[in-house]
């Protein structure tokens, strides 16, 4: 599992595992943005709140974990990115990995400043198509504006603008950081400093599990 504040660098890490593991990267953000794109009747509901910079209900996003899990690609496992986010999402989860069997392996938890989680959010771009993440000034894209992979024009999320980023953090801190304590206390945290680069990371969780 990947914990940290929106802009430390979870979807980055997780697309790189996703290449190399076989398992799949359950991101709730993506699936949220991914629904609101469908127009769902999930999307519908989430729509406001991501907008808003605010968390989806609790049920919402435990229903929609439930459902990943049982599909047939989880079987072997996965990596959980942006989920659980809220004391009551964790207890959901010990209860959904009772009834699937599984086990958490570990929890990583990726600290980064406030400033440097603001200048991340604030540039970010995103691959509407392959959902690569690229940065305007640290990891631009070859050809401004265009993913490198699929050629796709590359898009802002809407909540990635300064106002809502400010608030998505105040949310990461109220909500969210009461699980660095849980996992702690259940001897699966890997604190990571999220400032050392994107290779250094990668090698602490691949050490990590190996
Ligand atoms: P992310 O892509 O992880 O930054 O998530 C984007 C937005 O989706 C968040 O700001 C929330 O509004 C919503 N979201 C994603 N995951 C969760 C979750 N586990 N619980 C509640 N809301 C979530």
């Amino acid at each position: 599992m990947l914990l940290g504040a929106p802009g430390s660098g979870k979807g980055t890490q997780a697309a790189r595992f996703a290449s190399d593991y076989d398992v799949p990267v359950i991101a709730t953000g993506d699936i949220l943005r991914k629904n609101i794109k469908e127009n769902t009747p999930l999307g519908q509901q989430a729509q406001s709140y991501i907008e808003k910079g605010d968390l989806v209900p609790d049920d919402l996003v435990i229903a929609l974990v439930d459902s990943a899990f049982a599909e047939a690609d989880a079987k072997g496992g996965w990596l959980l990115d942006g989920f659980p986010r809220t004391t009551a999402q964790a207890e959901a989860l010990d209860v959904l990995l009772e009834k699937t069997g599984k086990k958490l392996d570990r929890v990583f938890l990726i600290n980064v400043p406030k400033d440097v989680l603001i200048s991340r959010i604030t540039g970010r771009l995103l691959c509407p198509k392959c959902g690569r993440i690229y940065h305007e000034k640290s990891m631009p894209p070859s050809e401004a504006g265009v993913c490198d992979l699929d050629g796709a024009a590359l898009t802002r999320r809407v909540d990635d603008n300064a106002e809502t980023a400010e608030s998505r953090i105040a949310v990461y801190n109220e909500q969210t950081k009461p699980l660095i304590d849980y996992y702690a206390a259940k001897g699966l945290l890997t604190e990571i400093d999220g400032t050392i680069g994107l290779d250094k990371i990668e090698d602490v969780i691949r050490e990590t599990l190996s």
